[in-house]
Parts: structure tokens; sequence; C-alpha cells
């Protein structure tokens, strides 16, 4: 037995065997062949495996997921019939001697820079295309055949270095019963992928895809953050015994399904959910949240090799709020930047990513962006009750510069005889302490705040979000975290407008007593964690806690508040 320990980022206990993804070197190496047919012969196998795989991922992915998702490969497999490439690698085969890998690297990289440098985004897409299967290839003549996600086809748990947008979009949810990643932090956005999905995970255990060997037997405890290799039968009853529990406990909470959000001297708060794709829809459903409080809408952007366009935007949100069926659905728009990549955006490298062109920052620059997305998503306002967010607004002037946007792109559709909901609350997540100490201006221009503790924590304390070396500091308890909390909330009832929070602080089981003292309106999380906040709501008394929340902003540290709140509202 081999115990790895990293951060719990999403419940659960599972028991499987381990599938490791692991990324192959693909680096190539030029070098001049002596018997060219060989060549030839090799390369055309390589093709021939590739077809092979990519046939078997397309029917798998039909099947599974659906047909949308399986477009991919049909044009992936065309690549592998195109002559002119083809014929391009085989003269540089036959002509200067060339090996195989290299001649389709050289071949397949003059393709893509003609169609990447044309303004044409079918062409684009193609230039994605060959890349991608161009790698697939390579790995095969290299020996070090690719793995993805969309190879699982049976129940295990997924060890990866880290889970990237592309790999959860193909993967098959029933199949992945854990997920254990090397890197990453309770916000990274695996982490948030995993709580989405309702799988358990546990991400930065920093040597998972090293220690643990394909087929052996892993338990998972996302509540604690431990992985076990190759258990013992003891261990195996003991963790089985566990997992019984908590479904008795996950049974029990269904009752409180259509049951209010109200604590038991009568508060009433609204709890949402947090969503990443309309995949999540099901979690939402079966979990009785009482609105979206967080559409992330950059997984829309980064399950793709190029941005989505108006109307596939739009139909994702309108999936989202016709679902909804006119409960509140907040949809934040584009957060890109900082450990968010959009490898097709060229963003240029920066010494500190997330103090860098992110979010509204990039948005305002490329409007030609923005306006797309707030096109799509003022067409889908009228399928329910759609309300928009801009992500980290540092200034006043950003805020008015979006909404000005936004109502020219309104005029504009208006003016196309378009029908756009009249009634859209425009509002903004607080993630920058200049915006949480501005809240009084700023309430009285927004409709709504929604307080992004993620980022708001990593910017009070100055500690990277991700940096395990300081999440000692990233500390979502600490005095002066609270303090501003309440700031934005007071500032946004003092002008009748709501708060809410999307943060992963709002499902924390220590931060629910002291956020519903402070009056927070929404707590939006994981749909998963949604019954069992309910339940902690419902057995809390909202005056109580009113009356220790002077106390509770007047601690020092971030460990006593966490000791104040133990000792007098958790059983
Ligand atoms: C946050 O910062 O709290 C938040 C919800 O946004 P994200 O985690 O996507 O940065
Ligand atoms: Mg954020």
């Amino acid at each position: 037995m081999t115990e790895l320990r990293g951060i719990g980022a999403s419940k659960g206990i599972q028991i499987g065997k381990a599938f490791v993804l692991q990324s192959p070197n693909l680096s190539v190496k030029e070098y001049k062949v002596n018997n060219i047919d060989d060549e030839l012969v090799r390369f055309e196998k390589s093709i021939n495996q590739a077809v092979n795989d990519l046939e078997k991922i397309k029917s798998h992915v039909e099947k599974e997921i659906g047909e949308e998702h399986a477009k991919i490969f049909s044009a992936h497999l065309l690549v592998l019939q195109d002559p002119e490439l083809l014929n391009t690698v085989k003269d540089k085969i036959k002509f200067e001697q060339m090996n195989a890998e290299k001649a389709l690297q050289d071949s397949a990289n003059q393709f893509i820079t003609i169609f990447e440098s044309m303004d044409n985004e079918y062409m684009k897409e193609r230039a994605a295309d060959i890349r991608d299967v161009s790698k697939r290839v390579i790995s095969y003549l290299l020996g070090e055949p690719l793995v993805t996600t969309s190879d699982i086809t049976d129940e295990v748990i997924l060890i990866a270095h880290d889970l990237l947008p592309s790999d959860t979009a193909q993967l098959n949810r029933n199949y992945a019963k854990g997920i254990i990643t090397d890197i990453g932090g309770r916000t990274s956005h695996s982490a948030i992928m995993s709580r989405s999905m309702g799988i358990p995970s546990v991400v930065g255990t920093t040597n998972a895809t090293e220690t643990i060997k394909a087929g052996t037997t892993v338990i998972i405890d996302g509540q604690n953050g431990t992985v076990i290799v190759e258990p013992s039968e003891e261990e195996i009853k003991y963790f089985k015994g566990k997992m019984e529990k908590e479904q008795e406990r996950e049974e029990q909470l269904k009752q409180l399904i259509n049951q209010p959000s109200v604590s038991s001297d009568g508060h009433q708060i609204e709890l949402a959910a947090n969503i990443g794709s309309p995949k999540d829809l099901n979690t939402v459903l079966e979990n009785d949240a009482e609105g979206v409080g967080l559409f992330r809408t950059e997984f829309l952007y980064m399950d793709r090799d190029r941005l989505p366009t108006e109307e596939e935007q739009f139909e994702a949100y309108k999936e989202v709020l016709s679902t909804l069926d006119g409960k509140p659905v907040v949809i934040r728009t584009l957060d890109v930047g900082g450990d968010k990549d959009l490898p097709y955006l060229n963003l240029p490298e920066e010494l500190n990513p997330f103090l860098g062109f992110r979010a509204i920052r990039l948005c305002l620059e490329r409007d030609d962006i923005f306006r797309v997305q707030l096109r799509a998503l003022l067409r889908a306002s009228v399928y329910g009750n759609l309300k928009v967010m801009f992500p980290m607004v540092a200034t006043l002037e950003e805020f008015r510069e979006a909404k000005k946007i936004l109502l020219e792109e309104k005029a504009n559709l208006l003016a196309e005889e378009m029908a756009v909901n009249d009634d859209i609350e425009v509002g903004i997540m607080v993630e920058i302490p200049s915006t949480a100490v501005l809240a009084d201006q700023f309430a009285k221009e927004v409709d709504f705040f929604s307080i992004g503790t993620n980022d708001l924590i990593q910017y009070t304390l100055a500690a990277d979000r991700m940096n395990e070396n300081v999440s000692h500091l990233y500390q979502p308890y600490h005095p002066a975290v609270l303090r501003l909390i309440k700031q934005v909330i007071d500032a946004a009832h003092a002008e009748n407008k709501w708060t809410g929070m999307c943060g992963e602080m709002a499902g924390d089981e220590v931060a629910i007593p002291i956020l519903l003292g402070l009056g927070l309106d929404e707590f939006s999380m994981s749909a998963s964690t949604i019954l069992e906040a309910r339940h902690q709501i419902r057995n809390l008394n909202y005056e109580e806690i009113g009356r220790s929340i002077e106390d509770i902003l007047n601690k020092r540290t971030n460990i006593e508040v966490e000791s104040y709140i133990k000792e007098h509202f958790i059983k």
C-alpha cells in the first residue's frame, strides 16, 4: 500500500482501477533514411493506425457523448485522406530522404501556417485539425501512442498531470469514477470541473502519474485528499463502509429537495449552482438548485481550438436558460487569462498572469470577441431569467465601458428586429479589493454583486491561489477578507441591491454561518454541495449569528475565526 496526499477537491469515496493519462514526449529529430520504400511503408502504417484509432474514438463518442462532439473526429479523418498533405510528406521522403516523422511535421507546419494566415474561420479550423491529427500520426511513428480520455471505455479512476477542458469534453462521466491530478489547488480548473461533474477528486498530489501504474487498484477520498494505491483487504473494507455511510447521508439529504433554504428563524436565502457547461445541468436539477449563480462561459472557449461562434454560444446559453425555466441564471462574460489560457488567441506570456491581461481587461481590448458573446447572450435572454455579470472589474470605468458595449449590441439587435429581454440585470463580480473597498460607489450603478472569493482572497492576502508554497496564506476566514465581504453586502443593501457569492467559500461549512449572519442573499456553489448547505442553513439561527457577527469580525486571525465558528455554530 502507498498513500498519496493531495488536496480534497471534490468530496466522495471511490475504489477502482487506475487509468493513467500521460502526455508522451513527441519531440521529432531529423535523419536521412536509407531505404525509401521501407520509410513509405512505415508512414502508411502509422496513417492506418491513426485512422483505426479515430474511427474507434468517433463511434465511441457518438454513442456515449453525442453526435455533435463526434464531428471533430470526422474532420480529423478527412485530414488523413487529404492527398495534398499526404503527397507533400511522401515527396519529402522520396526526394529528400527525410524520415517520416520529420517529413510529416514539416509538411503539416507548412499547411498550418498557410491556413492560419487566412482570414477565414473555416480554414483556421482546418489548421487546428491538421495540428491534432499530425500529432497522433507522429506518436505512432515514434512508438509513443497517445492516450486520451476518449479511450476510457470502462469504469476507472482517472490519473492525470492536470485535466484540460479538452480532456473533460471527451470524458464519459459515467466511466470516470474519480479524478487524481499531480498539480492544482481547490480553485484550479480541474478541481472546479470535477466538483461540477460531481466526481470525487484529489488534486495537487505532485506525483500521482509517476507513482500509480495503469490498472492498479486505487482508493480515492475526495473529502480528506487521500489516495491509497494497492490497498489491503482491510482498507478496502473500511472504505466500503465509509462509502455506504456517505450514500445513506445522500439519501437523507434528498428529503430536502423542494424544501426552502431558510434558517430556523425564517430568514430565506437563495442556493444556486456554479456551472461550466450545459452538460452540468443534470446535477443542477438533481440537487434542486434555485438558480445558476455562475455560469463560467470560458469553458465554451477552452474546449475547442478556435473561438465559439455566436450561434454556438447562443445555443448553449439558450439551453441553460430554458432548462432553468425562469429561475435566475447569472452568466459571466469571458474570463480567460490568469491560469486559463486560450492558446489560439496567442496571448502574450506574462510575468504575473493573475495581475495581467485577463477577463474584462481582455474583453474591452478585444471587443470583437466580447461583442459576439454579448449578442449571443442578449439573443438567448428571451428564453429565461438572464443576469449578465462582468468578471475582474477593478474600476468603475471598466464597468461603464462594458455596459455601454452591451447596450450598443442590444440596440443593434433591436435594429435587426431581434427579440431581446428588456429586463436583464447587469452586475459585476467583486474579486479585486479596490472594488470591494469602493462597493458603495459601484452599488449605485450595478444591479447586483457576486463576490468571487477565489480571487478576492488571493488578491487580499497576496497569495497566489495556484501556488502550494503560499497556500497557508490563502485564508478564507481572515478577518480582512470577512470585513471586505461585509462592506460589499452592506453597500449593496444600502442601495436595495442584492449580493451573491460564487467563490468556493459560499459552500464552505465554516463560512456559511458567517455569510448568513452578514446577510448574503445568494450562495452559489457546486451543485453537489447544495443540499448539504440547505441542511446546514435550516439548522442555523440567523438572529443569533447576527448578534455574534461583531465578535467574529473583531477576531484577529483566520484560525481564531475558524475555532469560534466550530465551537458555536457547527454541531
Ligand atoms: C472567483 O474568483 O471566486 C470565481 C468564482 O471565479 P474563478 O474561480 O472562475 O476565477
Ligand atoms: Mg475569479
